[in-house]
């Protein structure tokens, strides 16, 4: 209670009377209900009643189904404020934010589809074999503006504009004042560019503990969307938003920290300069790679991100400092040895995609087993290694498949999730596309 009262009275002092509680949902959206500070106490005390498992409702309204869901009568979950995350939002006087856990009402217990639980339990089992994640994230995403012509328009989308700063393809100065309110919302960020695409940027967020880093990337996410629509437009983190431009990444580059916040990945003597706990994580994402992009490459959406020639990934490789390959091992040993895995996209809820890539290095590690030879040259040639699904489905049956990954993030998780997206995939096969009308409909 002291410790309460201290928060409330430092809230008091900064003029805050509001504070927006926010949680991140299965799918990663930034779920919230602004509470009066006068009412934190309570809050605190009691939690806050939400519906549970309501993450998306279909273009006919109707709530999508996932287990414990609808099919049990939609029942509460109880959303615990962590008043530890607690920050001043610099875009709005008056307004703090924090994050909060999701739990049963019933036992206290965490709600099977916390994503933040989810993420905890395990980092509990690396920590039980050893291995303490260190992850730096880096999202990529699209910064849209309303189209004369309706709908919504890429932002000066000039071309061969990559690793531009200033005013030739960021006539409003967008990144400049993104990064300065993302720095002050105290989520630890490093730096931004222009990314490879006409209105597309990326905003690089400093390493650190696996947990942390997930709460960050969550926040950089709904932070951005926020920041735009002050500005009257769209930021999406989607995967392939365009036909005539590349997607958006979210790479995470992955170390571990052992004993006096040493890097355990390096190891000048080991083979590539890398220790064997590395080459086993890298070798433990490989072989759970199918299963990961279910995951990590969350939507029928995703996909399509992936092909040759993308600087996306499309086989399941790894190679030393080699930007086609799945698994890039940068240059740098010592303290910034690392692995940096491409695979993910930008639409991925950070605290499961990071979950599932620690879950798979540490399978790695207890496996055992080398990585076959790195990856040489050009990274797109199938006689080189195998493909990634191609589809959401395909990545599905991976995760059904792959027991040992499902089992480390538990039976619950797995069908909830799984049962959400076969739903997802299904209404998008159902869903005449724009594609299939220019196709087929003049000549057929
Ligand atoms: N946009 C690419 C992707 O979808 C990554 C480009 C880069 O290397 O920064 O992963
Ligand atoms: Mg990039
Ligand atoms: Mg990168």
């Amino acid at each position: 209670h002291a410790e309460v009262r201290r928060h409330l009275d430092r809230l008091a002092a900064d003029g805050i009377d509001v504070v927006r509680v926010t949680y991140p949902d299965l799918i990663g959206t930034d779920r919230a209900r602004d509470v009066l500070v006068e009412e934190l106490p309570r809050a605190l005390e009691h939690g806050l009643a939400f519906c549970r498992a309501v993450y998306h409702t279909s273009p006919q309204g109707d709530v999508v189904p996932v287990s414990g869901g609808l099919d049990a009568g939609l029942p509460d979950v109880c959303v615990r404020p962590d008043l530890a995350t607690l920050v001043a939002l610099p875009w709005e006087p008056g307004v703090a934010a924090c994050l909060a856990d999701v739990t049963d009402p019933a036992t206290g217990a965490p709600a099977p589809e916390s994503p933040r639980d989810l993420l905890r339990s395990v980092l509990e089992r690396c920590r039980e074999h050893g291995l303490s994640p260190v992850v730096g994230p880096e999202l990529e995403y699209f910064l849209c503006e309303p189209d004369p012509a309706g709908g919504w328009r890429r932002y000066a989308a000039n071309p061969g504009v990559v690793y531009t700063a200033g005013l030739r393809a960021d006539p409003d100065n967008h990144l400049l004042r993104t990064l300065r309110q993302v720095r002050d919302l105290r989520i630890g960020v490093l730096s931004g560019n222009h990314e490879f695409d006409g209105g597309q940027f990326e905003i690089n967020l400093l390493h650190s503990e696996a947990l942390s880093a997930a709460d960050r990337a969550f926040r950089f996410k709904a932070a951005v969307k926020e920041l735009a629509r002050r500005e009257g437009r769209l930021a999406t983190f989607m995967a392939k938003p365009f036909n005539d431009a590349g997607g958006s990444g979210f790479h995470l580059h992955l170390s571990c920290e052992g004993e006096e916040a040493r890097n355990t990945f390096d190891d000048p003597s080991g083979a590539y300069g890398l220790s064997a706990t590395a080459r086993y994580a890298i070798a433990g994402i490989l072989a759970h790679a199918p299963a990961l992009a279910a995951l990590l490459n969350p939507t029928v959406n995703s996909y399509k991100r992936f092909g040759p020639d993308t600087l996306a990934p499309w086989l399941i490789d790894w190679g030393l400092d080699n930007r086609s390959a799945m698994v890039r091992v940068p240059p740098e040993r010592g303290a910034g040895a690392r692995l940096e895995l491409r695979l993910g996209d930008a639409s991925a809820n950070p605290y499961l995609a990071i979950a599932a890539t620690t879950a798979a290095a540490l399978l790695g590690v207890l496996a055992g087993e080398e990585p076959p030879a790195p990856l040489e040259g050009y990274g797109y040639d199938t006689a080189k290694a195998a493909v990634l699904p191609m589809d959401l489905s395909a990545a599905l049956d991976a995760l059904e498949a792959d027991t040992a990954l499902a089992e480390l993030l538990g039976k619950d998780f797995t069908d909830s999730y799984v049962t959400y997206k076969r739903n997802e995939v299904e209404r998008f096969q159902r869903h005449v596309t724009d594609w299939e009308f220019t196709e087929y409909a003049y000549h057929l």
